[in-house]
């Protein structure tokens, strides 16, 4: 048995021991979870560091900060979200109790990116803990130094047979794979997230991937193109770039490209210094191979603002380019850099042309003063989320699913979407063993008449002649009576 199956054994065991479904293990874990994030607050900060050049403050605003706010949400709301929901009736049950109950789905496999390793990692982990299932974490490989804080020291606080880390890379990775999950959670590239999907179609278990892709921003004529640049510039060049949902180019008309150029120059330097290498709040590229791909994207285009390197440091500053042309290199996958290619369009209608030609991506942005701008871009085209006059921040808002559509994933999550996505949620309706009467119509001899009573309460319409309206008449009121009395009416025995 490889050490992958002996875990997944053994956390399976752990789930059916009953304990993770129990409410108080659940915000207990929780608790716990929370008081990693604060007691290895250090630990956590300078694993970061040495992988991505991160500095504390920087960790904390874009990573740990999101994550006690899920933790602390979840805690307080994990009454609510796990209660019965009553739902609507219809005539046919409106004496029946019915309601949706979330239920754990059992051992979900969370499998993490590199770029925010905490955010990505933890955040499916706090909902798959509130919604009482076991989890494998599988941190990724390449952050070296952040995947062996996780294995080291989060088996410290949380319950280590039920939420497990498993480091490694591809083949303990799809050694995991093989074996069976209720859920995968993977975020990653849309190639892996194939491969992920291709596994777990095996024991036809559920995903949601958490994938990228090219994130558009148009700017539009009639907008303060300084503020756009500025809040351009901050989306695009925050983790030097590597960021799933940062803007990964720019549409705009060739009047005012050049004003888009100046103000972007004008914000790097205000956010970056003139020496981005030696700012703290600069970030490097994860690694070579990473810095290899981002610098072959640069070839075929003219460099605007920036374009300094440095391949021992992996260093590349935030660098523009301008007149991208469509079939540039930087133009045929997802930058995941720090470069921000312009591309010239004559005007609203074009750049939803160009981008329903793309794949679907994981956000949309647009910058415009004018709603109609703003409503005819949403209305005419699809992405995983839409920002307008800002870039990121819809990610914060942990009442908005989050997730791809597409190419750039599948599923969401955030607040109680994650808690929802790592639920079953089971449908349930409770019968009273009387009333049999009314259950007549169902069964044989099936006749004409039954078959009218059915159409009147499935599809509450009939044609039975006068009196027979009449008499209908009388029983829908009485019917409707009810209805109003029962409709959401959940005996409180089944609020458990
Ligand atoms: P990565 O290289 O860390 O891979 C992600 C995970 O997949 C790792 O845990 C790795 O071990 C595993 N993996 C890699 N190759 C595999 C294979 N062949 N078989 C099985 N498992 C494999 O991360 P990455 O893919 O470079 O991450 C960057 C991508 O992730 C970008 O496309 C980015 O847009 C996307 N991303 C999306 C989100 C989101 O929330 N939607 C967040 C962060 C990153």
């Amino acid at each position: 048995m490889s050490r992958e199956q002996q875990v997944v054994a053994a956390a399976r065991r752990a789930f059916q021991t009953g304990r993770s479904r129990c409410l108080e293990h659940r915000v207990r874990q929780l608790k716990n979870l929370q008081r990693f994030l604060t007691e290895r607050r250090d630990d956590i900060a300078q694993a970061i560091k040495k992988d991505l050049n991160k500095s504390p403050v920087v960790v904390q605003m874009y990573e740990t900060l999101g994550l006690e706010e899920e933790i602390g949400l979840a805690i307080r709301k994990l009454k609510e979200w796990a209660a019965p929901r009553p739902v609507e009736k219809n005539l046919l049950t409106v004496s029946d109790t019915v309601y949706v109950k979330a239920e754990p789905l059992g051992l979900v496999l969370i499998i993490g990116a590199w770029n925010y390793p905490w955010a990505v990692t933890l955040q499916p982990l706090v909902g798959a803990i509130a919604a009482g299932n076991a989890a494998i974490i599988k941190p990724s490989e390449v952050c070296v130094h952040t995947a062996k804080v996780m294995d080291e020291l989060l088996p410290l606080y949380l319950d280590k047979e039920l939420y497990p880390v498993v480091t490694g890379g591809v083949p303990e990775t799809q050694e995991l794979l093989r074996q069976k999950f209720d859920h995968i959670f993977y975020t990653g590239n849309s190639a892996v997230g194939k491969v992920i999907m291709a596994a777990a179609a095996e024991h036809l278990t559920p995903v949601t991937l958490e994938l990228g892709g090219k994130s558009p921003c148009y700017i539009d004529s009639k907008c303060d193109v300084t503020i756009a640049c500025r809040r351009v510039a901050w989306g695009k060049f925050t983790n030097c770039g590597q960021t799933c949902i940062a803007p990964d180019y720019i549409l705009c008309e060739p009047a005012i490209q050049q004003r888009v150029i100046q103000e972007l120059h004008k914000a790097i330097k205000e956010f970056y210094t003139d020496n981005p290498k030696t700012c703290p709040d600069y970030g490097r590229i994860i690694n070579q191979r990473h810095f290899k791909r981002i610098m072959s994207m640069m070839e075929d285009s003219t460099i605007a603002v920036g374009g300094d390197t440095d391949e021992e440091d992996c260093f590349i500053a935030p660098t523009v380019l301008r007149d991208v042309k469509p079939d540039a290199k930087v133009m045929q996958e997802e930058i995941f850099g720090p470069l921000l290619p312009i591309l010239t369009v004559d005007g609203l209608d074009e750049a939803i042309r160009f981008i329903n030609k793309g794949e679907k991506p994981l956000a949309l942005y647009i910058f415009s003063n004018d709603d109609k701008v703003i409503k005819k871009m949403r209305d005419e085209t699809s992405s995983g989320g839409l920002l307008a006059n800002d870039c990121l921040v819809h990610f914060s808002v942990n009442s908005l699913p989050f997730g791809g559509v597409g190419n750039s994933g599948m599923g969401s999550y955030h607040g109680k979407h994650t808690f929802d996505q790592l639920s079953h949620l089971r449908g349930c309706l409770i019968k009273a063993l009387k009333m049999e009467g009314m259950n007549n119509m169902r069964y044989p001899p099936h006749t004409a008449s039954k078959l009218g009573w059915a159409r009147f309460f499935v599809l509450k319409g009939f044609n039975f002649g006068l009196i027979g309206r009449l008499m209908l008449l009388f029983a829908a009121a009485a019917v409707l009576a009810a209805i109003a009395v029962q409709k959401y009416d959940l005996p409180h025995k089944f609020y458990c």
